[in-house]
């Protein structure tokens, strides 16, 4: 059987590239790109195929993104993919959680598990192999966290060199120390994250290096398999709501893709709904929601959540597709909301980066407006594990004045076993736990 047609289709004027063509855009008006599939011929299974090769124990199968090829890079053989593997994330049931959002119904699926602790490395697979696939002299990107790291991971297993932007002092130090690890040569701008964004852009075009970030139509057909996977980890009995945060809208415009194409295929007879939640100090797609998408804006962005603090998302249209396919909704919650629905995350034994608390945070916010229903079925997607950035949350816990709800500071004791009585009394007292 020969693997069915990829194109590149230009979102903008409908240009349509070949599938291996390497252009960052469109190269007739500077649009988008977007990837388009053939079909699967409609006498195969696909939910029996999924499911038959969730079982591998080696392979590509393995991977929680390649075991959805079909709908991901049909054409890609094993041979040229790049696969840690990754994917495979849990959905997870906290009642904790579900109880301080006002959901009877809230599962979490748990991105910070993937290999370097975000969904990036669903895109970052699928990227580096198409990157390999071209023949790339080298790769590069500019981020401040979680791209960085998974980009210097691909790359070194692709063993193609890479090349990672950083702005000077403002970078999380979690990921900073694995971009280092993984060998790409880091260069630290001095200047902003957009001035390093131009940069490597400037430097890609001049250098014959591929840019890897969010627009790059590869990974977003990687970040889909978030979707598939947590739809068939409920055996295809799609929940009502998908959140997640909302930063430069790569994500958003996945999760769209992504059910557009699972209801085509019919893979689910309904499409849930997107809530799509940004930091309240960086919504401008939240904002331009309220007036019913009737303008692009932009804003100076500024909040604790370094993941999504961006002023100008990047896939903006594609986005507003996804939220007005879904019937879906983007809300905007501040950095407090977002630190209190972390600080029930990480004391539920989940724990996650600020960024990622924003879908619970919002799903109570929504829920508290009447927009999400008590008994409605919601999956939050916490998109980075807990580590990202640990001088933030060692800050939170034992820094803040006055201490925040949740903070958990350690103490310092003499080291005497009465001393060790004493604070776990105190411990326990603050709990309404009794001693002894
Ligand atoms: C990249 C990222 C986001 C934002 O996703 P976008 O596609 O930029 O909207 C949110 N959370 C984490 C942890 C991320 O790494």
């Amino acid at each position: 059987m020969t693997p069915p047609a990829s194109r590149q289709i230009c979102e903008r004027c409908g240009n349509a590239l070949a599938e291996l063509d390497a252009s960052p855009a469109c190269p007739a008006c500077g649009g988008l790109l977007e990837l388009e599939h053939a079909p699967p011929d409609d006498s195969i299974d696909l939910r029996a195929r999924f499911a038959a090769r969730r079982g591998a124990v080696a392979g590509i199968d393995v991977s929680g993104v390649w075991r959805y090829r079909e709908l991901v890079l049909p054409t890609a053989s094993s041979a040229e993919i790049v696969s840690h593997p990754e994917g495979n994330t849990p959905l997870l049931d906290r009642a904790a959680v579900a109880t301080w959002a006002g959901i009877e119904h809230l599962l979490m699926k748990h991105e910070g598990h993937n290999p370097t602790g975000s969904f990036k490395d669903r895109g970052m697979t699928v990227a580096m192999t198409q990157a390999r696939r071209t023949r790339a002299r080298a790769v590069a990107c500019a981020s401040t966290g979680n791209t960085s790291a998974s980009l210097a991971a691909y790359a070194a297993q692709a063993e193609l060199p890479a090349l990672v932007f950083v702005p000077a002092g403002k970078v999380a130090m979690g990921k900073l120390a694995q971009t280092m690890a993984y060998g790409a040569l880091t260069l630290v701008v001095r200047g902003t994250f957009d001035d390093c964004l131009t940069l490597a852009r400037g430097s890609s075009a001049a250098l014959g290096v591929q840019l890897l970030n969010s627009v790059n139509p590869f990974r977003i057909e990687g970040q889909k398999t978030i979707v598939l996977e947590l739809l068939e980890q409920l055996a295809w009995d799609a929940p009502d709501w998908i959140a997640l945060p909302a930063g430069n809208l790569g994500n958003t415009s996945a999760f769209g893709k992504a059910l557009r194409e699972a209801r085509s295929l019919g893979l689910i007879p309904r499409v849930p709904r997107l809530a799509a939640i940004q930091a309240s100090g960086a919504a401008p797609f939240a904002h331009s929601f309220a007036n019913g998408f009737a303008e692009r804006i932009t804003v100076q962005p500024e909040t604790v959540a370094t993941a999504i603090r961006i002023g100008a998302p990047a896939s903006w249209d594609r986005a507003v597709r996804a939220i007005r396919e879904t019937n879906g909704v983007v809300a905007a919650v501040s950095d407090e909301e977002m630190l209190a629905a972390k600080a029930v995350i990480d004391a539920a034994g989940v724990g996650c980066e600020p960024a990622s608390a924003a879908s619970v945070a919002g799903v109570r916010a929504l829920r508290a407006r009447g927009v999400i229903g008590a008994h409605e079925r919601v999956v939050s997607v916490l998109t980075g594990n807990l580590l990202k950035d640990p001088e933030s949350l060692v800050r939170y816990h034992q820094e803040t004045e006055p201490a925040p709800a949740g903070a958990n500071r350690p103490v310092e004791i003499e080291s005497t076993v009465r001393a060790v009585e004493r604070a776990l009394d105190t411990f326990l007292g603050a709990r309404g736990l009794r001693a002894g």
